[in-house]
């Protein structure tokens, strides 16, 4: 039976996080657009602000340390927080969800700190020469006794000033396919204090000011084996547990924006006035508003749905893709025309619209292209015909 009531409690975290995003991150804006960073103690009140709030690990499960929330209840709270250019900021970091594959030390020495809000963790996977084709990977960990020797090099990793350590990607050897040999992937937890690990800054990029990507240099980095996460071989399993819930959020995200950008939009209409009437009266105005609210609402259906189905456990990798690919698309068209809509002021920093079209770029590239969501959908509707 279809019920598009929320609950109590989701009421009460949606109101929860609107109010924290309202009064506590919105007011910052400009200055994390102007200065490219944030203040140390205002990431350090907002960061202890969300753990007292629950938010920050509300997407690991009650017996790790986290808030053991559904799907459905985790899009309603990125949704708010999404709403915000801070939200990518340390404040709204929540741990990467393949951190419940932690057992024994790794638990004491790097789960539960980071559950904590102690310690902050990122990800590790992107290669100056292997993108979207993860598995042509060119860092390696070799075995050597009770270590793993790693060399190569990682960029585009969101955070890693902010963090302390890694979730790292390497190959670990090669296994043979009909198509030919494949890499094997494994991942291991990396902290930035280990010898031959350096931190370097990454590009300059067009999108989200204050949240920095970087470039990690591995020379001989020599772990213990007890830091392999996960199985050996297995770390692609890794990545699609965290690649689907991820592509998710940024679908969140995108019609978080969206809703913002469209309500600049819709106020502008309704006050502009120009040739002696509002502006919405024109239906070049008016018919784009109309495909804007409808865009949105699907997205929110599409978003929604995705995420009742990770909750019933239906979920296909195609599902995440399809949400991904057509809100970070939605949002895009949104903000172009939401800019349209206001006209030159559309384009100055005056409204946040240019922000969230410049922000909106990024949604479309990172946690895998439009190209490659569309590559999983097409693939999930050919492989059972054979093809
Ligand atoms: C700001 C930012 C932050 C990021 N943060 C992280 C992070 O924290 N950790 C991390 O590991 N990575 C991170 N990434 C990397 C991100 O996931 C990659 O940029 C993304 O997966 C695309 O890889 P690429 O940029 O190398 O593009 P490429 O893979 O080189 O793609 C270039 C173009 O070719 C197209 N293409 C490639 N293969 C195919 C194909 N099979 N079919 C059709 N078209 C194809 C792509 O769609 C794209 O249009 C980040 C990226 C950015 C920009």
């Amino acid at each position: 039976m279809l019920d598009f009531n929320l609950s109590e409690e989701q009421k009460m975290f949606v109101e929860t996080t609107r109010s924290f995003v309202e009064k506590d991150m919105m007011p910052h804006e400009e200055y994390l657009e102007t200065k490219d960073i944030l203040p140390t103690e205002l990431g350090i009140f907002l960061k202890k602000k969300s753990i007292e709030l629950g938010l920050h690990a509300c997407n690991l499960p009650e017996e790790l340390g986290g808030g053991g929330l559904d799907a459905v209840t985790l899009m309603l709270i990125e949704k708010e927080l999404g709403r915000t250019s801070l939200a990518l900021a340390e404040c709204a970091h929540r741990p990467l969800n393949i951190l419940s594959a932690c057992q024994g030390k790794q638990v004491t020495e790097f789960l539960e700190p980071t559950v904590r809000g102690e310690k902050r963790d990122c990800i590790a996977m992107t290669e100056p020469e292997a993108g979207s084709d993860l598995r042509g990977m060119k860092c390696k960990a070799v075995r050597d006794k009770d270590n793993w020797l790693i060399n190569g090099v990682k960029h585009f990793i969101s955070q890693a000033t902010v963090s302390d350590y890694c979730v790292l990607f390497a190959a670990t050897g090669e296994e043979e396919t009909e198509k030919g040999n494949k890499k094997l992937i494994s991942a291991f937890l990396v902290d930035f204090r280990d010898s031959g690990v350096e931190v370097e800054q990454g590009y300059k990029n067009v999108s989200h000011r204050g949240y920095t990507n970087n470039i990690l240099n591995f020379n001989n980095v020599r772990i213990p084996d007890w830091r392999m996460l996960g199985t050996e071989g297995q770390g692609f399993q890794l990545i699609n547990k965290w690649l689907g819930p991820t592509r998710l959020t940024v679908a969140a995200t995108s019609v978080a924006r969206a809703e913002r950008a469209f309500d600049i939009a819709l106020k502008y209409a309704a006050t502009r006035e120009q040739f002696g009437q509002k502006i919405g009266k024109f239906q070049g105005i008016s018919f784009p508003l109309a495909d804007m609210s409808l865009e949105i609402k699907l997205s929110n259906l599409l978003l929604m749905e995705t995420a009742w189905k990770i909750d019933q456990g239906t979920v296909k990798p195609e599902d995440c893709a399809m949400a991904k690919l057509y809100c970070t698309e939605m949002l895009a068209r949104v903000a172009d025309q939401a800019i349209q809509t206001a006209g030159g002021m559309g384009l100055m920093e005056d409204l946040p619209l240019e922000r969230i079209w410049r922000d909106s770029r990024v949604e479309r590239i990172w946690d895998g292209t439009s190209e490659i969501q569309r590559h999983i959908i097409s693939r999930g509707l050919l492989r059972p015909l054979g093809a």
